[in-house]
Order: structure tokens, then sequence, then C-alpha cells
């Protein structure tokens, strides 16, 4: 039996946890270093990535989560949370300089890359693997502009790449917690599933 966490710092983690749960999976709500022991996968969620990246520090999470990762842990990071793995961040608001992030990912995010305009929006997504499509909830999504080589895209909105895959990584913009469909909660249970834990 996969133990999952969620990370509870900030963010819409309830929803992830009760997706989880609902799917007969264990969760733990993480929010110290120690909370990682035991876990073959972890959720980073959406919420907002500069006021999580913050409490990450505060809490001495980066390099946890990294090590967690190295021992052969799989992560999946929505929204917020996908900003929080990319390797190349766009788009912060200059004021708050630099963002920290995990960089395990090989991917490009830019920040609210939907513009002002269309805030939130529902959309039905192709999402290779599935058989329909993923209702998919955008909230002041990131996109992910480009993908290096070991990144496979799984998913497409208007031309740009909104689910992507590395190894035992995941990324979406968008929240799949806030819809019924499990689906994109079972595609991560089975990553878990295949991941071999070393040293935990
Ligand atoms: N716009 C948020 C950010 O850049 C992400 C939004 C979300 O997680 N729904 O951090």
């Amino acid at each position: 039996q996969p133990k999952l966490g969620v990370l509870a710092l900030q963010g819409a983690f309830r929803e992830h946890r009760q997706r989880l749960e609902a799917l007969g999976v264990t969760v733990k709500e993480v929010r110290l270093p120690a909370d990682l022991h035991g876990l073959s996968g972890l959720i980073l969620p959406g919420g907002e990535s500069t006021t999580m990246a913050r409490l990450m520090t505060d809490y001495a999470l980066w390099r946890p989560v990294r090590d967690f990762y190295s021992r052969g842990g799989a992560i999946w990071g929505t929204c917020a949370g996908a900003i929080l793995l990319a390797r190349d961040i766009q788009g912060a608001p200059p004021q708050f300089g630099v963002q920290d992030s995990l960089s395990l990912m090989d991917i490009r995010v830019r920040r609210n890359a939907f513009g002002r305009q269309v805030d939130s929006f529902t959309a039905p997504l192709t999402v290779t693997g599935l058989k329909n499509p993923f209702p998919a909830v955008f909230i002041r999504a990131p996109v992910i502009e480009s993908v290096g080589e070991g990144v496979e895209p799984l998913a497409q909105h208007e031309g740009q790449v909104v689910l992507a895959r590395q190894g035992r990584l995941m990324a979406s913009s968008f929240h799949p917690e806030l819809t019924p469909d499990p689906r994109l909660h079972e595609l991560f249970l089975a990553l878990v599933d295949q991941t071999v834990l070393t040293g935990v």
C-alpha cells in the first residue's frame, strides 16, 4: 500500500487529500521534514507559489524534499506546485526577486500565462493515455513553455503544454483535485507504484 503525502503549507491540499482517500490511499499532510519519512509519493498542491516557496524556507523543506526525490520518491506538482518543480520560472513579479524552486524538473514555466481576463476557466483536455477528455480547471494557471529532452508532454491547451512527465515527476498547470474525476490521481498512483525507494 503506497503512502502518499500532500504538502500542506498553503493552497488546495485538503482537496488532494480527499481525492486520494476516495481511492483508498493513506495520506499524510506534510509540514515538517520528518513528515516525509515512509512516503513513496508527494503532491505539491496549487495555491500561490511565492508564498509556498517562502513557507518551504521557513519550514526548512527544500533539502528534505530534494532528498526525498533522490531516494526514489515520486512528486506531482499541480499549478503552483508545478512552478515549485520547474528548473526555470518566468513571469514572477520582479519585486520578489528570483523565485526559489526545487529545480527538479527540466521544464520552463510561465506564471499566470493565460492572462488576467481569463483568470479561471474549465476546458476538456485530451490527455495521452486517457480515453475521454479530462475536465481541467485552470486558475491563474502557469503554462509549461518548454520541456527538456527527458520530459514527455501529456496534454496541451491552445498549443501550450499543461501536463508533462519526466520519470517519476509530473507537473500539471491545472487542478485535478477540484473535479471528481479521479483519473489523474490514478495516473500518479501508477507512477508511485513503479518507484523503488532506497534508504527510507
Ligand atoms: N498563479 C499562481 C502562482 O503563480 C498559481 C495559481 C494556482 O496554483 N492555482 O503561484
